[in-house]
């Protein structure tokens, strides 16, 4: 493209990577989003990262706000992580079998998220999304649910419609190969609206197991719910016999350390969770009330297994992660510095003569290229994408990494500095005038 003839950016390790890496997996990624398809131009190959920074193949340094798309809150490749890592693995990696360190992780899990009573560890977000609602249906009795459009839960089957992240922006409402058999008893609602959710409820009498959403919206964009919207929720689940399910994969000890759950003060019945639990590693879990998680085999009937879960080495990462964020003024710098950015990026566009809106929650943050405020996909859809590209290419050649679709959210962490703060809104600011309003 023109922008890539005139970036100052040396490219030619990554370019080669990528061409090598077509022809061995689709599309060259393990992940859809990575392969930059929405903001056109190649991906950049990394090297290493480290705190707040990722460095690539050419030798290229950026101030990286994906964190590995969550997991990073206390900087990549931590020091204490990594040396708690290292004494695990003299001890081995897997066990597949019981191990102490999976008490302390469920035990500091519990103790975090005020709704937890017992929880279980899988290794994505992925398969905690998907066990979850086995386990609600299980419970319940029940076969349909609700799920709101733009909202992610993973790419299991009863999930991929209207979902949100690398499933929006490649425009795959529904993918081939999930049966629509599958699909039929997933309701789609709209989010932060009550009466859609009412309505879905009216017209299934006793025939929903439960509702799932993200408590703030990160896969399509970023999403805050209304107050009335969460309580709503909780009072027609409560009302209707179903079960409240806060997929907390992406907000879990990020919005706060006990969650949205904790920062909007609801309690939901069920709960998933990934990313910073993993502390790098792969690691998902799910929980919630004693008495549906007693159904879980062996303690009851509803099969959920994995030959790698609650490895030790997963566990340490975590453990030494939830460690780190509970050191006093975790959050409070999260929020200071996130509010900061997301202010200054919203400020930096609207100067270069840009509608925008944007915002952020602790270490969570977005902006759309948009004049009204967006409360839910449909809204954010509204959002100038053409601009989006433009502007993710300017702040990649000027060292800012950010998420390549502008229907996710952006990620802080404690390795962000106020330097690096200053230096992406200055960033902003000059790529930002370069694109015509
Ligand atoms: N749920 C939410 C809210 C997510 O953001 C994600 C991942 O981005 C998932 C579920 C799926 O998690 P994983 O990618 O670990 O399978």
């Amino acid at each position: 493209s023109m922008v890539a003839a005139e970036s100052s950016l040396k490219t030619d390790e990554s370019a080669r990577i990528m061409k090598e890496a077509q022809d061995l997996m689709p599309g060259g990624v393990n992940s859809p989003v990575r392969a930059f398809k929405s903001v056109g131009g190649g991906p950049v190959v990394f090297d290493r990262v480290k705190g707040s920074k990722a460095y690539d193949v050419d030798g290229n340094e950026y101030i990286d706000y994906i964190g590995s798309w969550g997991p990073a809150i206390v900087g990549a490749a931590n020091e204490e992580v990594n040396e708690a890592l290292v004494k695990q693995i003299e001890k081995g990696t897997s066990f597949g079998a019981p191990c102490e360190l999976e008490n302390q992780l469920a035990q500091d899990v519990i103790d975090a998220v005020p709704s937890l009573e017992m929880v279980r560890f899988v290794n994505s977000g992925t398969e905690a999304c998907l066990s979850v609602i086995r386990v609600m249906r299980a419970f319940t009795g029940r076969q349909k649910f609700i799920k709101f459009s733009g909202c992610y839960h993973g790419h299991a089957d009863m999930y991929l419609v209207q979902a949100g992240s690398g499933v929006l922006t490649l425009g795959l409402p529904d993918s081939p190969g999930v049966p629509k058999e599958t699909t039929a008893p997933t309701l789609v609602a709209k989010y932060n609206d009550l009466d859609s959710v009412k309505a879905i409820f009216e017209a299934n009498k006793d025939e929903i197991a439960g509702v799932i959403l993200e408590p703030v919206v990160g896969n399509s964009g970023f999403i805050p719910p209304t107050m009335e919207f969460l309580q709503g929720l909780r009072d027609l689940c409560t009302a209707e016999g179903a079960l409240l399910c806060f997929d907390e994969v992406m907000t879990g000890f990020r919005i706060s350390y006990a969650g949205a759950q904790g920062h909007f003060g609801i309690k939901p019945d069920m709960s998933t969770f990934g990313k910073v639990i993993g502390g790098g590693l792969p690691v998902g879990a799910y929980g919630g009330r004693r008495d549906i998680m007693e159904m879980v085999a062996p303690a009851g009937p509803v099969y959920q297994a994995g030959t790698l879960s609650g490895n030790p080495l997963a566990m340490t990462a975590g453990l030494k992660t939830l460690e780190i964020l509970r050191r006093p003024g975790s959050y409070e710098y999260l929020d200071k510095i996130t509010s900061r950015l997301a202010a200054g990026m919203v400020d930096a566009a609207k100067d270069a003569g840009h509608d925008a809106v944007g915002g952020s929650i602790s270490a969570m943050y977005g902006m759309y290229f948009t004049k009204d405020p967006v409360h839910n996909f449909e809204q954010a859809s509204q959002s100038d994408m053409k601009k989006f590209a433009p502007f993710h290419r300017g702040m990649l050649e000027s060292g800012i990494y950010l998420a390549p679709s502008g229907y996710e959210a952006g990620f802080t962490g404690l390795a962000h500095t106020e330097e690096d703060i200053d230096k992406t809104i200055e960033a902003a600011r000059k790529v930002l005038s370069t694109i015509p309003p």
